[in-house]
């Protein structure tokens, strides 16, 4: 076990045990809900994003492994604040990460701490927890645009 292998597991636990952007949001842009029934993970997402296309809140309440919320709990934070643009960016560098075999570039700066996710990539069953939180971004992402297209 590497001094990162460590680092890793206690920045997963962290996020497990105060998962941030928790709870739910009253009118939200579009509340979508995420299911992996191979490990028993839910999760409801609430998105409020602006006119403009900005992601000004997002939340999520989990009912799942530590992986799963970990993982929402490290997506909220990656992609609150950011353009809906700048989200769909970070969930393909996230989802060609987990998915890629072999490695693949890191991720930097304010990505950082996805990091510690990449090691799940060694129990190929937990991918889909890990990947459920930000399937179901994009569904929501999806939804707001359909929204928007609707109102013009
Ligand atoms: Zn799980």
């Amino acid at each position: 076990m590497s001094l990162s292998d460590d680092l890793y597991r206690e920045t997963i636990l962290d996020h497990y045990h105060q998962p941030r952007n928790h709870g739910t949001i009253e009118t939200p842009t579009a509340q979508i809900e995420g299911v992996n029934p191979l490990c028993g993970d839910e999760l409801t997402l609430y998105l409020k994003v602006s006119d403009q296309g900005k992601i000004d809140d997002v939340k999520l309440t989990a009912h799942g492994c530590s992986i799963n919320t970990a993982s929402g709990s490290m997506m909220s934070e990656a992609v609150l604040g950011q353009s809906v643009e700048r989200a769909r960016e970070i969930i393909e560098s996230f989802k060609e990460m987990m998915l890629t075999k072999g490695e693949t570039a890191e991720l930097e700066g304010d990505l950082e701490d996805l990091e510690a996710l990449r090691g799940v990539k060694k129990y190929p069953v937990r991918i889909k927890c890990a990947l459920l939180p930000w399937n179901t971004l994009l569904e929501g992402l999806d939804t707001v645009n359909g929204a928007r297209e609707n109102n013009t």
